[in-house]
């Protein structure tokens, strides 16, 4: 494959793109056809201390901007994003895997997250309060946290930088974006984008430093950078988005320096379908959540909990509908199902398959011979599979996370029962229930409902909109991003009172001398 030729060539042009031969590089491979996209060098921890220097040093003069006008930068940026939105998408998709619709829609959540920002430029308000005392007034501002460190999994490879960083810049903060080195040449083609917008503006000129490095971006191995970055004091905040695993290390590194951490982790997602429920719309809502992204997005959905007198209908439609889906290319129209990111998801997805056979399960379509079926070919390729669970059992493969296209079917009876073992995982990003009946949807959003960061009705798990706070609790992590007011993980409050009077009253009465 001649990489000029790609349609992305040009967003990946940068000093960090090297020959796939050269020593300490990462390769990037598209995992459609295995072939290689190409190289990023590898970067060390003193190149991981010249950018954090030179992100603090610019910041100093970025944070005295008014914000709005570090909105109209953005705003650049989110038209930049516009510009080459299709040449993103397809180096989403030829990077990561995911079809090129989607890539394309993770390009439009970058340019929401951005037109968002510019928004709320004008929008970072803090709250007045009533002082106790006479002649005293109190309020809270907010105010830029410093420079900032951004990780981020392979499966949104653009989207899940762009929901921080936009965020961030208007907020005041520079900041340095270790990516999943699956993805590295998304991350050098985003990197490009925003630098280009900063180079061109005439807004931000500061008197030291690169206006370019409040965007820094660091292509490290995790034992190195990675643990650099976590343990640096100078990073008040670390944004990580991966597995629980990963969180649970960076969590702790990030606690024991007392620093702050936003962590976006795993999920477990499960659709209860009640008997009232539309089964059209649950078709629909399930394929998207089980099967889009070749369920490798957190908010997957993995469980299915249908109630007794539907269970059968919706396995056998969803059995239908599954054997139908397209599956291939994912740049070609009409493929619905594009490949795993890597030979190891496929072994995963294998092992969880045979797992939950060996647990009692009946695998009702898909299977390992259905990952069979694509062994000689050059793509990561797998058939979405559905497994359902004896009544009365809970497997314990069906309790983690595998991020591929495995669905299980439960049956219930009981509504409070469902949500009782919709709740019972260790995860606790996203949620759903289909119902007609708005008692049951109350039941389900009420404070003894759901117990995730996102719960829907009639929607499937998947695909949210970036207006809302995006996260989940448990071992999700418990961090908010994207929208509502996630912008005050970027910021730090500050409590002022004034006193315009001519005494010194204390709080509490307290008199003192
Ligand atoms: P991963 O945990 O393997 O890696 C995620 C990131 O963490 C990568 O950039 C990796 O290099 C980095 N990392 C790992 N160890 C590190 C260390 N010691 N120090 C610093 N950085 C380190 O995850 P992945 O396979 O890339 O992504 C899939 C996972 O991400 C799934 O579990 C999925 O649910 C989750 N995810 C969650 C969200 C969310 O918003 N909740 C979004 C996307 C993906």
């Amino acid at each position: 494959m001649n990489v000029q030729t790609l349609p992305f060539a040009h967003l990946i042009d940068h000093p960090l793109v090297v020959d796939p031969s050269s020593d300490n590089c990462v390769v990037s491979t598209n995992p459609a056809t295995g072939q290689t996209l190409g190289a990023v060098k590898i970067q060390s921890t003193a190149d991981y201390e010249d950018l954090v220097k030179r992100a603090q040093l610019v910041q100093k003069e970025w944070r005295m901007l008014p914000a709005p006008k570090r909105g109209e930068i953005v705003r650049r940026i989110g038209n930049a994003f516009r510009e080459e939105e299709q040449a993103l998408g397809a180096l989403v998709t030829m990077e990561m895997g995911k079809i090129y619709p989607e890539g394309v829609g993770e390009v439009v959540e970058c340019i929401d997250i951005a037109d968002f920002a510019v928004g709320l430029s004008r929008q970072l308000y803090g709250l007045t309060m009533t002082s106790e005392r006479p002649q005293h007034r109190m309020y809270e501002q907010w105010h830029p946290l410093g420079t900032i460190g951004i990780i981020t999994a392979f499966n949104f490879p653009v989207a899940v930088w762009a929901w921080n960083a936009m965020l961030a810049a208007v907020c005041g903060n520079s900041m340095i974006w270790k990516p999943s080195l699956v993805t590295p040449l998304c991350a050098v083609a985003m990197t490009n984008v925003a630098h280009r917008v900063m180079k061109e503006q005439d807004i931000f000129k500061p008197t030291q430093g690169d206006p370019c490095d409040l965007f820094g971006l660091i292509i490290g191995t995790d034992d190195q950078v990675g643990e650099t970055m976590i343990a640096d004091r100078r990073l008040p905040l670390i944004s990580a988005t991966g597995s629980c695993r990963m969180g649970r290390h960076v969590g702790t590194q990030v606690a024991k320096r007392l620093g702050r951490s936003l962590l976006e982790l795993g999920g477990n997602n499960a659709i209860i379908i009640t008997e009232s429920a539309d089964l059209d719309l649950v078709l629909r809502g399930v394929l998207f959540g089980a099967v889009g992204t070749a369920g490798q997005r957190c908010t997957s959905t993995r469980r299915l909990f249908c109630h007794s007198s539907v269970v059968d209908e919706v396995a056998s439609r969803l059995v239908k509908a599954y054997e139908q889906v397209p599956i291939g290319d994912p740049m070609a129209d009409g493929t619905l199902v594009g490949p795993l990111i890597n030979e190891q998801s496929v072994a995963n997805m294998r092992a969880a398959i045979t797992s939950a056979g060996e647990q009692g399960c009946d695998i009702l379509c898909g299977g390992v011979e259905g990952i069979d079926r694509y062994a000689d070919d050059a793509g990561h390729y797998v058939t979405p599979t559905i497994v359902r669970v004896p009544a009365g059992s809970d497997p314990a493969i069906a309790r983690d996370e595998t991020f591929a296209p495995v669905l299980y079917i439960y049956e219930y009876s009981d509504l409070d029962e469902a949500i009782e073992a919709q709740n019972s995982v260790d995860q606790g990003l996203s949620s759903a229930i289909f119902t007609d009946s708005m008692r049951q949807a109350e039941r389900f959003l009420s404070h003894n409902g759901s117990d995730c960061g996102i719960a829907n009705v009639n929607i499937g798990t998947s695909g949210a909109e970036i207006g809302g706070a995006f996260g989940g609790e448990k071992d999700t992590g418990g961090g908010r991003e994207s929208g509502s007011d996630s912008w005050r993980q970027y910021m730090r409050r500050q409590t002022c009172t004034l006193n315009w009077g001519d005494d010194v009253p204390l709080a509490q009465g307290i008199e003192f001398g």
